[in-house]
């Protein structure tokens, strides 16, 4: 079965076939968790929700990290990394 939806949770790459996995954040296509996204334990073990959550928080963190990179003797810009990378942690942890 031939299809176009767009991967729900990166919104970057286009499903042509059922159960394709996504190459960019390895979303796997499912038709039951893109009509729901709260529903977890699928094709996928997380929710649509939950692989989101996750998947941007790893977006962000790794956008943090490049910046801490590019800025490795700046104290002010490493120190604010550090307390948002916790943030963030705290927020996977909490959701
Ligand atoms: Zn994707």
């Amino acid at each position: 079965m031939t299809l176009t939806s767009k991967c729900p949770v990166c919104e970057r790459h286009m499903f042509t076939r059922e159960f394709e996995l996504c190459p960019i954040c390895e979303w796997q296509q499912d038709n039951i968790q893109e009509d729901d996204y709260s529903l977890a334990g699928g094709l996928n073990k997380l929710s649509v929700n939950q692989y989101k959550l996750q998947w941007e928080t790893q977006q962000a963190k790794q956008d943090l990290i490049q910046m801490a990179i590019k800025y490795p003797s700046d104290r002010v810009v490493l120190d604010r990394i550090k307390n948002v990378l916790s943030s963030l942690e705290l927020r996977v942890v909490h959701n």
